[in-house]
């Protein structure tokens, strides 16, 4: 027992355990401030097809500047976030600044309106109301429902809730798209797909790493994953488009769209506007034949 008692005493006092924990207690309470503070941020990553490199739409991602720290990845505070439930002010703070943000999108380029894609948290969908908020807020805007795309994750779908279900079917008969997010990363990813209706599957930036490098193995998974969500008239986006190698080869495959830092990294929104001002979304790029 003493043994146990001195070796937990140590352990209380080891720095390198003591100070992430105050840290996270720390940035817990920051977090709190945050938002009345508006320290929050969007950037906004192109959405492209890879075949003419029109950009059709924008992911918001969330930053937050801290006033000591700098820039915190959302990595680091969304879980926190989730834990603490300010992910649904936060989010709903989100999904009305990715709202306006496409309203802007939609003058600069009137003949093919660009659309915000707005990540949502497994906690959002569990909030009472949160399909009609979400209504509220794109009528508010003066936006039509194939202005916004909302992207979940496929552990939300792998819940047994009623609540978050309702929600995500009822947002989708006001024709909103959704899409699975960092698909591929879950645990029964194939298995819900014929259970669950969804618009759009976003493929993980980890089978999309490399592609270009004809690894037969990783090309084939890829190239089954958009057969799969192709079969099931689903659109596919592939993440994390670095190459122009990977590119290449998820042209190839067929699969029509894809994000990554090879188009563009997050853009601040001023640069944002600038894509569509400048028309550098047309097409960035060269097209590919296939
Ligand atoms: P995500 O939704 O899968 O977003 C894609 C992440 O990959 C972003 O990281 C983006 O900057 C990064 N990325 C894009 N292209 C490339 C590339 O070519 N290479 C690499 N290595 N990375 C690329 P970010 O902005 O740090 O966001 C991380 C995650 O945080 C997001 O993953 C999303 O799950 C979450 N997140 C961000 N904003 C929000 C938000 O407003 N609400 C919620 N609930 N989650 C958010
Ligand atoms: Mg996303
Ligand atoms: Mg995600
Ligand atoms: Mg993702």
């Amino acid at each position: 027992v003493a043994k146990r008692a001195g070796k937990a005493q140590w352990r209380r006092y080891q720095p390198s355990l003591h100070t992430p924990m105050l840290q996270q207690q720390q940035l817990r309470a920051d977090l709190e401030q945050a938002i009345a503070d508006e320290e929050f941020t969007l950037h906004f990553q192109p959405l492209v097809e890879l075949g003419s490199g029109i950009t059709l739409g924008m992911e918001a991602l969330v930053r937050w500047q801290h006033p000591q720290r700098g820039m915190v990845p959302p990595d680091q505070f969304i879980p926190l976030a989730e834990e603490t439930g300010l992910i649904v002010p936060l989010g709903l703070w989100v999904l009305e600044q990715g709202l306006a943000a496409a309203v802007t999108w939609r003058d600069l380029r009137p003949e093919r309106p660009p659309y915000v894609s707005v990540n949502v948290s497994a906690r959002q969908f569990r909030t009472t109301g949160f399909a009609d908020e979400v209504m509220e807020r794109l009528t508010a805007a003066g936006l039509p429902p194939s202005g916004l795309l909302l992207e979940i994750t496929e552990s939300m779908l792998l819940r047994d809730d009623e609540q978050a279900w309702t929600h995500l079917a009822t947002l989708r008969e006001h024709g909103i798209r959704v899409a699975i997010d960092d698909f591929g990363t879950g645990y029964s990813s194939l298995s819900y797909l014929r259970q669950v209706s969804v618009d759009v599957v976003k493929i993980d930036k980890s089978f999309v790493d490399g592609l270009g490098n004809e690894n037969p193995h990783q090309n084939a998974l890829v190239e089954g994953i958009v057969k799969l969500a192709q079969t099931l008239d689903l659109g596919v986006v592939a993440e994390g488009i670095e190459e122009p190698g990977d590119h290449a080869a998820l042209h190839a495959m067929g699969c029509p769209y894809g994000q990554g830092y090879l188009f563009s990294r997050p853009l601040p929104g001023e640069d944002a506007e600038r894509w569509f001002r400048e028309n550098r979304a047309a097409a960035p790029l060269t097209p590919l034949t296939r």
